[in-house]
């Protein structure tokens, strides 16, 4: 019998958090023989809330949840974590601008971040989902402190990179395991490049390149176009947000990262930019590029060509997370 692991969900009453919560127990994420604690961390006022999602835990008989802990002190949340993933974030509210909104969550990342440091195991991964999701990791990173890496952090670009494989999957009638190497650049944002330059495609007659399967200027115009307003053409269709798929990102990422990509593909993650500087992406900030993962070790994709177009695309979303970047560390008043 395996020894339970910690994995913490926190805003586990909210939308996502309830997408999440079933699926993780059952073992989605860490495998059918893994014995799991889930640490679900909630603010107090959404804790009675939070107490039903556990009651329906509970009905769910799943065989490897070994045990629930609902809290809103992050310091007992955080304990002895395995795995986290950081969903409940402050919702941008009408008219408030972005500096008063990385202010917010600066604080609530702030104060998880420093939790972490202190309290999770030295081998953690934490997977950031709550928007704006690249810079709180950066804030949860910076406060968590020297005693974790960069091997420990990343935030969510995932779903894009999953609906990039659904959207050219559904646009060539093939099922998404024929679609491989796509790519999400940069930020989760508006200008995060969606990239299917180097994406292949398995089709009755072999393996094709995508850029040629399907006409460039739509891949490069309106396909990723559509990618990045999905959220939002989401919320319009069903009065709701994207929860369930965002949650099963978060889930295919963690996954991946806990047990490796597939051989022969590669996935998008936001990480901390490494040393090497990949693609001239400078060091400090968060930024999604292709990697690999083996047995726990994420490896950017190195020496991609990449035209002009999604160049120029790569450099803007850079351009914006150094500037969340300077905003946040002044609402925070970090040198
Ligand atoms: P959701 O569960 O719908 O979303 C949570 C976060 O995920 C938001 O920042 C949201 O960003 C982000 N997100 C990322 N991708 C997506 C996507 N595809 N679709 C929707 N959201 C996405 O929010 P709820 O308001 O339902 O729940 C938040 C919970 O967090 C609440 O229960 C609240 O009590 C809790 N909370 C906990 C905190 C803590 O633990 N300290 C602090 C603050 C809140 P976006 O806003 O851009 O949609």
């Amino acid at each position: 019998m395996s020894t339970p692991i910690n994995v913490v969900i926190t805003g586990a009453a909210g939308q996502i958090g309830y997408a999440i919560m079933f699926r993780i127990a059952k073992g989605d994420v860490f495998g059918c023989n893994q014995k799991i604690n889930l640490h679900l961390l909630e603010i107090e006022p959404a804790l009675p809330a939070l107490n039903g999602c556990i009651m329906e835990l509970q009905d769910c008989a799943f065989p490897n949840l070994a045990g629930v802990f609902p809290t809103a002190n992050p310091e007992e949340a955080f304990k002895d974590a395995d795995a986290c993933f950081l969903i409940g974030a402050f919702p941008r509210k009408d008219g408030m601008d972005r500096s008063a909104l990385l202010q917010k969550n600066g604080g609530i990342f702030r104060v998880q971040g420093e939790a972490i440091g202190k309290f999770a195991k030295k081998t953690v991964k934490v997977l950031v989902v709550g928007n704006p999701a690249n810079t709180n990791c950066l804030i949860c990173q910076h406060y968590a402190g020297a005693s974790l890496k960069n091997e420990n952090f990343s935030a969510m670009t995932r779903l894009d990179h999953n609906r990039m494989l659904g959207e050219i999957a559904a646009r060539l009638n093939v099922t998404t395991d024929k679609v491989k190497k796509v790519i999400v650049w940069g930020n989760h944002s508006n200008t995060q490049v969606d990239d299917a330059s180097h994406a292949t495609v398995e089709l009755a007659d072999g393996v094709k390149a995508v850029y040629g399967a399907l006409p460039q200027a739509d891949l490069e115009g309106e396909f990723a176009q559509k990618i990045a307003t999905r959220g939002g053409a989401v919320i319009k269709a069903r009065g709701a947000s994207s929860a369930a798929s965002a949650a099963n990102a978060a889930i295919t990422q963690m996954r991946d990262w806990w047990c490796s990509t597939p051989e022969g593909d590669w996935v998008s993650m936001a990480i901390p930019v490494p040393d090497d500087e990949p693609y001239g992406i400078k060091k400090g900030i968060i930024y999604s590029f292709p990697v690999v993962v083996k047995q726990g070790v994420v490896e950017v994709v190195k020496g991609l060509e990449c035209n002009a177009h999604i160049q120029a695309g790569m450099k803007k979303t850079e351009d914006e997370l150094i500037a969340e970047k300077q905003a946040a560390y002044e609402a925070l008043n970090i040198q």
